[in-house]
């Protein structure tokens, strides 16, 4: 459910008009619902409370250090794909005890950094990141907690450049070599085997690849046990989708419970790292009208945002909703949305009926997760601002770069 909603003429999240929130802080701008926030995290921790479980929000969606603060606060825990963000959830008052660090790429600085401070697993995606990690465990005369990615081999039925789960795909480790890895584990001096997981992808909209995903964490978790070695928890990943368009994901409940019915029987802690489900529909992008251009094919509205602040289009063929901010009762035209940038792709919309005027604002819907974080300075333009709301409050909780950001770190 998106977080932008109509009274009368005029768009709003929560009980802040959108106009003001362009006028007070520019565009282009994200604005995130701090309730939106909240109550996804929490539909995720509600379906969950009969078993031991752990929400650990996948942070590159949308890393913004007071995002993370206010989820740290309902008590997440976080899944860190880089040093970076293992550093962003401390800054922003996150426990790192309730870090889990995902990808298949870890650096050596990465690994050791975690290390010391003392995350609660790593999801080792490969057998040569485990040789590394017990190297550097030992070196470091401790012992790490690891949990083995698996590649289950399953279609999530989502855009190729999000699939992770099928074999061909560059994650997790072959299903075959769980088990003898596994045991391989059993007798390593410096790393304890806590946890299986999988991850298959995102912006999945089915239950079936999620259930098959946890049927064959669930096999694989049966035959360890046999082997004598018990894992304390499965990680089922994250990957649910949202409403962009006329997509019907499962509502959170309903994927949870689903889910949990797998794992009831058996005593493990159910990890769960949602990143979009949570951002996704609690954002917006604002933009503001530059031109109306008419060509003999097409007609085009010019807006001040573009791929470089929100990729999503460009990349993955994507489709947000565009609403205008204020409505107004001149003629509908059919129009495509383009920014500013020299690239064919940079388009934020493609036919879409509206009736604007230049200087007008627009709402680029369901921008909360995988927009900012995506965001670059393609063309030297400065990144957005960000906007949280409260109720009626607005807090800017990430300045507009300015000029002078954009080349700090240069040298002539
Ligand atoms: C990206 C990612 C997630 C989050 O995916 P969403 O689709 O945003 O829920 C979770 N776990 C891992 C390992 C990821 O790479």
């Amino acid at each position: 459910m998106s977080c932008l909603h109509y009274r009368e003429t005029e768009l709003y999240i929560e009980n802040s008009r959108l106009k003001q929130v362009a006028e007070k802080f520019g565009t282009p701008c994200y604005v995130y619902s701090s309730s939106a926030l909240a109550s996804n995290w929490q539909a995720f921790d509600e379906a969950l409370k009969s078993i031991p479980h752990r929400i650990c929000y996948a942070v590159k969606a949308n890393s913004n250090l007071a995002i993370l603060h206010q989820l740290a606060k309902l008590n997440s825990g976080f899944d860190i794909v880089s040093l970076g963000e293992l550093e962003r959830v401390i800054a922003a008052g996150g426990d790192p005890k309730k870090v889990i660090f995902s990808g298949i790429g870890k650096s050596e600085i990465e690994i050791e950094q975690a290390i010391k401070k003392k995350i609660h697993c790593f999801n080792v995606e490969s057998e040569a990141e485990l040789e590394k990690l017990h190297q550097i465990a030992s070196r470091l005369n401790t012992t790490v907690n690891v949990a083995l990615r698996v590649n289950p081999n399953i279609d999530p039925h989502t855009h190729n450049y999000i699939s992770t789960g099928l074999k061909e795909n560059k994650f997790g480790i072959e299903i075959n070599k769980i088990i003898p890895l596994g045991r391989q584990l059993a007798s390593a001096s410096h790393l304890r085997l806590i946890g299986i997981a999988s991850h298959i992808g995102s912006q999945i909209v089915k239950l079936n690849p999620f259930l098959s995903a946890a049927n064959r964490l669930l096999d694989i978790y049966l035959e360890l046990r046999k082997s004598g070695i018990n894992v304390q928890h499965i990680n089922v990943g994250g990957g649910l989708g949202i409403t962009y368009h006329d997509e019907h994901p499962p509502a959170i409940a309903e994927y949870v419970k689903a889910l949990q019915q797998k794992f009831l029987k058996h005593p493990v802690e159910i990890i769960i790292e949602p990143g979009r489900s949570i951002v996704g529909n609690a954002g917006a992008l604002l933009t503001r009208i530059e031109y109306l251009k008419h060509t003999s094919q097409k007609n085009f509205v010019i807006v001040d945002t573009g791929m470089n602040d929100l990729l999503r289009p460009a990349l993955y063929n994507a489709w947000q909703a565009i609403l205008p901010v204020e409505l107004r009762n001149s003629e509908k035209r059919t129009y495509d949305i383009a920014g500013p940038v020299c690239e064919s792709a940079d388009f934020l919309g493609k036919n879409r009926t509206l009736a604007v005027q230049p200087g007008d604002y627009l709402a680029i819907d369901s921008a909360g997760a995988y927009g900012f974080s995506m965001s670059s300075n393609y063309n030297s333009r400065c990144r957005p601002a960000e906007v949280l709301i409260e109720n009626d409050k607005m807090r800017l909780i990430r300045r507009r770069e300015t000029i002078e950001d954009l080349f700090a770190l240069e040298k002539i």
